[in-house]
């Protein structure tokens, strides 16, 4: 099934569970910037909670907000029962400190999953393993390379393949060429993270690997991947319509688990 199907089919599935709450999970988003790519990312939270029957609200503050003022709104809302899932749209400018505003946040509305002590897992990563679940893809014993370190995506999702007992090898931009092809070749699942169009090419991956492409790279107006597209592998997520919409659907999957540990 494509993404764009599976994710068609989950959403239908969270619209019937939402139908049948008396009160409606509510996520309140943060915005504290004018950058095109970040309102396009909100835009679409809050087309897909409109979507499933969620509620979500949009706080947009100034560029010129300090980062005490800024935690004072997060504080307020952190204790708003009404609230159930909060978001702080990064990127953030520069006079506030990302990682402090990751740690303001209440775990417990933590739907992003970007603080330590969350309760919900980081949405990429989380996507991503339900997806290749679905697909059939079993994860123990198998080689997985993840290649990017970053908090959000590689490290998260590192950690999940790991407790799913796959046996998984973090690459990153100090890996040696010659190690980073060794690796891919062993590898059955390849999880790229990097920032890079078209970085991963066929040459070092089994047929039978699959290959889980989250980067996002914009170029002459088109979205690419980190993966060179119609690879010769098993299974190749798209980009457009791949990781991106994995990552919005576990939103709402997370923002009901919010909801549910509140009640
Ligand atoms: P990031 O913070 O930009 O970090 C990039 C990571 O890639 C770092 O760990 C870096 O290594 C590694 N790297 C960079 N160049 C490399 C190279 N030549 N070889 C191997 N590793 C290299 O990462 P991010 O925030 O996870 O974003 C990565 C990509 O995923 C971006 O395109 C982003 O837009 C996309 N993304 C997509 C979604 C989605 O939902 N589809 C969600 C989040 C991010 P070092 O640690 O050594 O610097």
């Amino acid at each position: 099934m494509t993404i764009k199907d599976y994710v068609v089919m989950e959403k239908a599935k969270l619209k019937t569970l939402v139908e049948s709450m008396p009160v409606k999970p509510h996520l309140f988003i943060i915005q504290v910037n004018d950058d095109e790519a970040s309102t396009t990312y909100v835009n679409g939270k809050l087309r897909d909670c409109a979507e499933v029957g969620v509620r979500a609200d949009l706080m947009k503050l100034p560029i010129t907000i300090s980062q005490a003022d800024l935690i004072k709104e997060i504080d307020k809302l952190n204790k708003n029962p009404d609230v159930h899932g909060l978001i702080v749209q990064m990127p953030l400018p520069k006079q506030i400190d990302e990682e402090a505003i990751k740690f303001a946040v209440n775990p417990l509305k933590d739907v992003d999953g970007f603080h330590p002590f969350s309760k919900m897992t980081a949405c990429t990563p989380k996507g991503i393993v339900d997806y290749l679940t679905f697909e059939g893809i079993t994860f123990q014993g198998k080689n997985a390379v993840v290649i990017g370190r970053s908090n959000i995506v590689g490290k998260p999702l590192a950690k999940l393949l790991t407790s799913k007992n796959a046996n998984v090898t973090i690459l990153h931009s100090k890996t040696k060429p010659e190690d980073m092809n060794f690796y891919l070749e062993h590898a059955d699942i390849v999880c790229i993270a990097i920032g890079h169009k078209g970085f991963l090419t066929g040459e070092h991956l089994k047929k039978t690997a699959v290959v889980v492409d989250v980067g996002i790279n914009r170029f002459e107006g088109k979205l690419y991947g980190d993966a060179e597209p119609n690879l010769n592998v098993a299974l190749q997520t798209p980009v457009p319509g791949g990781v991106g919409l994995l990552t919005r659907l576990t939103l709402i999957k997370n923002l009901i688990e919010a909801y549910q540990h509140g009640i």
